[in-house]
């Protein structure tokens, strides 16, 4: 097994720590005059911890994709997993309960359909709600609003003023949605991604910071 150090950060602290975060990131916090003997001395003490963690995310990793939609399955809505369940005399063809996504057993060899079906509405819905809060608040004139499928692309902002979202931002949690929407709706005064964008951005969301680092960190979990 191989693994990367991430960041190595080196401060005025007197002790070696290693943070390991949810997703196999590694960062290694350093006193300034460590050598390198030393850091090598402290990762091979500290080896098999490091193994053990990687193997547990990696394992999950593994269990979450690709979906097999089979009962017991987690799936994400707003930043918050779902475990699928297939219950009987429900009429509504899918619904959220506690941590549960219930489907009703009549669409059982139609889950995927379902849930795409499910996640496209809320999008459209929340989104539009989203939209339509930060534009009235900051003064934005949009056109109209999308819906997409795309994979990599979350959002995009057309010379037309008309805004489009990926259905599966809907798995993300709301304030990472919320930096999607002011990002698109900034591009409709500001078309670059200078330094000025993102002051633009930072004057609305202080934290959107965090907000990209949530999208680049956990982009592979918005896969259905
Ligand atoms: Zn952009």
């Amino acid at each position: 097994m191989d693994y990367e150090i991430e960041k190595v950060i080196k401060s005025n602290r007197k002790t070696f720590c290693i943070e390991i975060d949810d997703y196999g990131k590694i960062i290694l916090r350093i006193p300034k005059n460590s050598s390198d003997l030393e850091i090598e001395k402290f990762l091979n003490k500290h080896k098999n911890w490091i193994y053990k963690k990687l193997k547990v995310i990696e394992k999950r990793e593994i269990e979450l994709y690709p979906k097999k939609f089979i009962e017991g399955e987690m799936f994400l809505f707003l930043g918050n997993f779902y475990k699928l369940k297939i219950v009987k005399n429900q009429k509504e063809k899918i619904m959220l309960n506690n941590n549960e996504m219930n489907i009703s057993d009549k669409y059982k060899t139609d889950i995927r359909k379902v849930i795409i079906e499910f996640y496209k509405k809320k999008a459209f819905e929340i989104i539009s709600d989203r939209v339509n809060f930060y534009s009235k608040k900051y003064g934005y004139d949009y056109n109209k609003i999308k819906i997409t499928s795309a994979n990599k692309r979350f959002g995009s902002c057309t010379n037309k003023g008309n805004l489009n979202f990926t259905f599966r931002l809907i798995m993300a949690p709301i304030e990472v949605i919320d930096y999607v929407v002011v990002h698109e709706l900034t591009h409709l005064i500001d078309k670059t991604h200078k330094k000025s964008f993102y002051k633009k951005v930072e004057k609305i969301l202080p934290d959107y910071k965090k907000r990209i680092k949530w999208l680049n960190d956990n982009s592979y979990l918005l896969k259905i």
